[in-house]
């Protein structure tokens, strides 16, 4: 290569990438202006047995007081396939104790499933349940009905799992 290309060349690559670090510094100021900041974490959440519904909200909570978001939206995202996440009453337990039992009931273990690891069911209870919930943040907190909760939901525990959080 002639020594003029070589130095075009490289000239224009340094350009692309002050362009693309300009642009992106603009981008974060003018958010930071209108009050927004994006934030995500990941919330361990240890589970005690194969099927289990765990009430995760108040770690939710912690997440948005953490970052100082007053107003905006969170999703709860669980990266697994053998796990989900739902929103449900959490006063009475009762409530995820019969949610699990219809689930098991539904989809029970060994049931001439094709899926080689022996796990079919916690496939298909975790694709039923879903993988994300959006909650509203209003003056700091979710907002959530008086009954409602989040919930982590374990159907091929025990583990140690992880919930990422937006807001
Ligand atoms: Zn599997």
């Amino acid at each position: 290569m002639r020594p003029f290309e070589e130095s075009h060349t490289f000239a224009s690559h340094n350009d692309f990438q002050f362009v693309c670090f300009v642009l992106r510094n603009i981008y974060q100021f003018s958010l930071i202006l209108q009050g927004v900041t994006m934030h995500i974490n990941k919330i361990s959440v240890k589970t005690g047995s194969r099927n289990e519904m765990v009430d995760i909200t108040s770690l939710v909570q912690k997440e948005i007081s953490n970052a100082g978001v007053e107003d905006g939206v969170c999703v709860v995202y669980v990266p697994h396939t053998t796990a989900g996440v739902t929103i449900n009453e959490g006063a009475d337990p009762a409530v995820c104790t019969d949610i699990i039992q219809k689930l098991n009931d539904l989809v029970p273990p060994n049931a001439g499933y094709r899926h080689m690891e022996g796990n079919a069911d916690s496939h298909i209870k975790a694709s039923l349940m879903g993988s994300s919930v959006t909650v509203l943040i209003e003056n700091g907190r979710l907002v959530l009905g008086t009954w409602q909760k989040i919930f982590f939901c374990e159907f091929d525990g025990p583990r140690t799992r992880k919930v990422s959080v937006k807001i």
